[in-house]
């Protein structure tokens, strides 16, 4: 594919804050972006056009992605008849497989346990006649998932002992869903991989992801895995990556337990730039946002190299409030997303605190 000249637009599926990124991202490079999506949101401030429209409308979608020249999408939950309706006019980046594999639990922990890579014990469970096979083959302490649209913890509920699955199940309202084994790790790590079209692939340093109450609170770079399990997550990552003939930024969240016969399990990955690698766009001389407009336009892929350590920490509701003090503070980086309501648990910006690098490069 010839690489999209500067001036082209590319399209974004949704508005949320990574669109709003990899808008800013894309103006830094000279292209336009069009945003498309059922609400407005922080992306639109900063696209060059927004055509609001229900993701189910397809002659709408259309008609958007007839104004662009190639389409992104900055969340995994897209309907995936709209993507398909977006691929028959333009490219979609990536493809519509991450997509479908992405939004389902039970797919994607069925596809990427079909590749071989380690994931902790799961089984589906679509009602109470499941319950006992369930338990059989998972075990306790799990975890029970829906296995749509849940993120940031929501749509999930532990389950101590065998006794806890009926009311877990009800907790979720009785969606379908998985169980899975509760993996006791020592951290959790994230590999935020770049593919181009061409299918290079880079690797972002492996960042040390801390979460409270199922939400990303900080990620750290550099971790301290021994190297031979950073190559380990990498590889993990990249057969992934190959699996799906993925284009652009891939997130991939593993569980670390270094003493565990295997010692990466993957949690979920994520089809688009991720919470993780926000750290990225001021460590590294090219970020996620832009090596992910980078790939999907069909240029070369920019460094991932890292030039300091950093810990980026999300402000989450009313934590935004603080921005005159982190604006003041030495060595931090402000993001704020420009969403009007600070609601708790809203991801309302994050600050990325940079020192000078302390491992060799
Ligand atoms: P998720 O929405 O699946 O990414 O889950 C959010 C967070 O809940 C994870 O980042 C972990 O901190 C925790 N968690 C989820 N699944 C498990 C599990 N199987 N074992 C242990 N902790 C988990």
């Amino acid at each position: 594919m010839q690489a999209l000249p500067p001036g082209s637009t590319i399209g974004i599926l949704g508005a949320g804050q990574l669109g709003r990124m990899l808008a800013v991202a894309a103006a830094q490079l000279g292209f336009k972006c069009h945003v498309y999506s059922d609400v407005p949101g922080p992306a639109c401030d900063v696209a060059g056009a927004t055509t609001l429209g229900a993701y189910e409308d397809l002659a709408k979608v259309e008609a958007f992605a007839a104004q662009t020249d190639v389409v992104t999408y900055e969340f995994e939950n897209v309907p995936v008849a709209a993507a398909a309706a977006v691929e028959r006019i333009r490219p979609v980046r990536p493809g519509l497989k991450a997509l479908e594999v992405a939004q389902d639990r039970l797919t994607e922990k069925r596809f990427v346990s079909g590749l071989g890579i380690p994931i902790a014990p799961f089984a589906p469970v679509e009602g109470a006649a499941d319950f006992a096979a369930a338990i059989g083959a998972v075990g306790t302490p799990a975890i029970i998932k829906t296995r749509r649209l849940g993120y940031d913890g929501k749509g999930q509920a532990r389950v101590e002992a065998a006794g806890d699955l009926p009311a877990a199940f009800e907790a979720i309202g009785r969606a379908p869903a998985t169980l899975e084994a509760l993996v006791r790790f020592a951290c959790e790590v994230s590999v935020l991989l770049v593919r181009s079209v061409g299918g290079e692939t880079r690797f972002y340093d492996i960042p040390v992801n801390r979460h409270e109450g199922g939400i990303l609170r900080a990620s750290a770079v550099p971790c301290d895995l021994p190297s031979a399990h950073q190559a380990r997550a990498r590889d993990i990552a990249g057969k992934l990556a190959e699996a799906l003939d993925y284009v652009g930024v891939l997130g991939v969240e593993m569980f670390y337990a270094g003493d565990a016969p295997e010692p990466l399990l993957i949690n979920e990955f994520a089809p688009r730039v991720h919470n993780s690698g926000h750290w990225t766009m001021d460590a590294c001389a090219v970020g996620q946002f832009e090596n992910h407009i980078r790939a999907v336009a069909g240029w070369p892929l920019g460094t991932t190299e890292r030039h300091s350590d950093c810990r980026m920490t999300n402000l989450i509701g009313a934590e935004v409030a603080e921005w005159p003090q982190l604006a003041a503070e030495a060595g931090a980086c402000l993001h704020v997303y420009g969403k009007n309501e600070a609601r708790p648990g809203r991801k309302m910006g994050h600050v990325n605190r940079l020192k000078p690098r302390s491992d060799a490069g």
